[in-house]
């Protein structure tokens, strides 16, 4: 062979490897194991331990724990009870004169079909970085609380300050809808599971609920982090710097609520919202995206409120702060290459009693992805670059485990790193999704046609076959933010995900269970297998390639795509005309233009090398061919590796100063959902014109830059 690696198994031989190791068998027996015994981050130390033996066992010898000291909430107790006064009279007697018309649950039912759900120890109802507090006040109907419904709200003259907001999930992350709450003056926040959003599997439309079922339990409730994302992931104490013993720590005001917030079912939300009927306008008098939710047919009529005088909610939340240590498994296998490094991982801590979906159907595929490395190990497999795995901590908090190692590192990661591949939920239904930074969209869809679908209309489909192809941007919600957007290296993200007609997915609930996943999620745990598979053939790939497959050109057409997302905002948002238009993103468009060329004549020199090492292999006693063959690999190599890291702005974005990456952010008021361009787009949406252009100045010199970082 012409390239330096003395292994005695070929890539080839690797793919077959990684493809036939992932089984259904074990990695229903790791769900099993992942999914029970205790969950929560910071308390789930002898998982930690199990997987660092398991990964030994499998292969892996430089396996160990790494732990950071976290500052976190627990619960400790909770109340939500709507208080009504007892008649008219008594209306304007004052004290002793309120009896409670609802005391709420706050508890999933105790399923006998599933024993998870019925456990001593299981994790109460709460949100992650959630005040504690004790507030009474009339309550206010808020639609999914986004900054549009509160604008709304507020255009119709709706009185939110010194109220308590019932808030639908869905559409954004729950944190910034406590964040746009407090901001406006509201003492309180209740966020709801609402039946209408689960799509076609519903109670109303014929489906029996769960366990007899695919639709909701209407005691599920959805647990989950109230942190502010987007001023920054990780310890709200330590942003920007590891959380080690005696670091410094910083005040949290700005990073997580002040005022309290439970989640709820939507069994305890209907008593609330058929209070509000007759109370204030109705949601359907709003935009179109105020319609009714799915509990009209139980006699909800969707009012705003606010709750009269005499209806009142008085809600309780209760939690204790500590800081606490937090174990990230990392494991290291060694390739020829030191400084080329593939990094791998996934959460294992869960909010629930057995987090079956979320993590642990990454979990499982994890380490049969794990397992099958070993084993091309054991067959005296040496990797050409490094592989990194990492089972985090503190996940479902604020992305705590990944973003404090990545702190750590990161001088290191950003000289070494190629790529950070991400799976979180491994599967929660049949529709394979994906997203990624463009660099890698390449190796992404040229992965999947290489696996098998679980689901075959027509003999051996892949799942590229049944893929919508649709790429997500990176956005956030999971461990890649800190990768992606503080150390510039490229991520992807991928599992199975459900669609309008899976059974329902009882997300960060004790629903999310291993019953749940074997009666309706996955019977065969064939999607677990398999995205073990895929994710295992992603890694072997940018392990293995001599020249790395990171492709450049779609970078270019992504940017390009992106900048005329802008242009096109620019001008509907402040409809200025074509030309002031165009000297403004002149030097932009030009820059994009020179990045596309400096692209495609680098791919170019790309596959010219790697054709010339896989068809022209030099004689033995050409080596000063095949050292400059060698150094000219070892260039293009170094050059794609540091590609996003051209991207990165040190001072970061305007309020957020975190965040580093000028083409990727999760967007300020949506949170999952990325934003490209997040410096122009928010000077454009915030009508802030120096904002506009300072951001369209940065983007044409950082993209200049990596159009000359290439070229040169
Ligand atoms: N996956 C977690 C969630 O969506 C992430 C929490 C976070 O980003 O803070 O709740
Ligand atoms: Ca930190
Ligand atoms: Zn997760
Ligand atoms: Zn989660």
């Amino acid at each position: 062979s012409s390239w330096p690696k003395t292994s005695g198994v070929s890539y080839k031989t690797l793919q077959t490897i990684l493809l036939e190791t992932p089984s259904s068998e074990k990695t229903r027996e790791w769900s099993k194991y992942y999914t029970s015994g205790p969950h929560l981050a910071g308390k789930n130390l002898s998982q930690a331990l199990w997987t660092k033996e398991k990964w030994i066992e499998f292969g892996v010898e430089n396996t160990q724990i790494m732990d950071y000291d976290i500052y976190v909430n627990f619960p400790v107790g909770h109340r939500l009870a709507l208080l009504e006064k007892w008649n008219t009279t008594s209306r304007n007697s004052g004290k002793g004169s309120w009896k409670i018309k609802y005391e709420a649950s706050l508890e999933e039912d105790v399923l006998e079909e599933d024993s998870t759900s019925g456990l001593e120890d299981r994790i109460p109802t709460f949100h992650g970085y959630s005040a504690s507090g004790n507030v009474t006040a009339q309550y206010v109907y808020c639609n999914y609380g986004t900054y549009k419904d509160f604008e709304e709200l507020l255009a119709r003259n709706i009185s939110l300050s010194g109220k308590i907001a019932l808030i639908k999930y869905g559409a954004i992350f729950r944190g910034l809808k406590v964040k746009r709450a407090q901001e406006l003056g509201m003492v309180g926040a209740i966020i709801y599971t609402d039946p209408g959003d689960d799509g076609n599997i519903t109670e109303q439309n014929g489906y029996a609920k769960y366990p007899k079922g695919p639709a909701r339990n209407p005691s599920s409730v959805q647990r989950g982090s109230t942190q502010f994302l987007s001023f920054a992931p990780g310890d709200p104490t330590t942003p920007g710097y590891p959380s080690k013993p005696g670091a410094p720590r910083m005040p949290v005001d700005h990073a997580i609520p002040s005022i309290p917030s439970i989640p709820i079912s939507y069994a305890d939300a209907l008593p609330l919202l058929k209070a509000l009927n007759g109370h204030g306008p109705k949601a359907t008098s709003f935009n179109s995206h105020w319609h009714n939710g799915g509990l009209y047919y139980k006699g909800v009529e969707y009012n705003i409120g606010p709750s009269p005088e005499h209806l009142i909610l008085n809600l309780v939340n209760e939690q204790e702060y500590v800081t606490t240590p937090m174990w990230n498994v990392i494991g290291i296998i060694n390739g020829t290459i030191p400084d080329e490094v593939i990094v791998l991982g996934n959460h294992r801590d869960s909010w629930t009693a057995s987090g079956a979906g979320d993590p642990n159907s990454g979990s499982a595929a994890f380490n049969e992805v794990i397992r099958g490395f070993g084993t091309a190990l054991k067959a005296g497999w040496k990797p050409l670059r490094t592989i990194v795995l990492a089972s985090w901590d503190g996940e479902e908090y604020g992305l705590l485990g990944s973003t404090e190692w990545v702190e750590d590192y990161v001088p290191w990661l950003k000289e070494a790193t190629i790529a950070y591949l991400n799976v979180d939920v491994g599967t929660r239904g049949p529709k394979f999704e994906a997203s990624a930074a463009p660099l890698l969209n390449k190796v992404l869809i040229d992965t999947v046609n290489l696996v098998q679908s679980p689901n075959q209309t027509i003999p051996n489909q892949t799942v590229g076959d049944i893929w919508d192809g649709r790429i997500s941007t990176m956005g956030s919600g999971s461990d890649f933010t800190a990768f992606q957007d503080f150390a510039g290296i490229s991520s992807l993200d991928i599992g199975f995900g459900n669609d309008a007609n899976s059974p329902v997915y009882h997300y960060h609930s004790n629903y999310d269970s291993f019953n749940w996943m074997e009666q309706f999620g996955d019977p065969g745990f064939e999607y677990h297998a398999t995205i073990a598979k895929i994710w295992g053939l992603i890694a072997a790939n940018l392990v293995e390639t001599p020249v790395i497959q990171l492709n450049a050109t779609d970078y270019a057409k992504g940017i390009r795509k992106y900048v005329d997302s802008v242009k096109q905002k620019a001008r509907s948002v402040t409809g200025h005309n074509g030309t002031t238009h165009k000297s403004l993103f002149s030097s932009l468009d030009a820059a994009v233009s020179r990045f596309h060329n400096a692209s495609v004549a680098f791919d170019a020199r790309a596959s010219e090398l790697m054709e010339t090492l896989e068809k022209n292999p030099i004689p033995w006693w050409k080596w000063w061919e095949k050292v400059k063959l060698f150094l000219a690999v070892r260039k293009v190599n170094t050059k794609i590796k540091l590609l996003e890291r051209q991207f990165l702005y040190a001072p970061g974005l305007d309020g957020r100063t975190w965040f580093k990456h000028i083409v990727f952010a999760p967007g300020k008021w949506t949170g999952y959902s990325g934003a490209t361009f997040p410096g122009i787009v928010e000077g454009i949406e915030e009508g802030d014109e120096s904002g506009k252009k300072k951001w369209v100045g940065i983007a044409g010199e950082k993209i200049e830059g990596a159009a000359e970082w290439l070229e040169e």
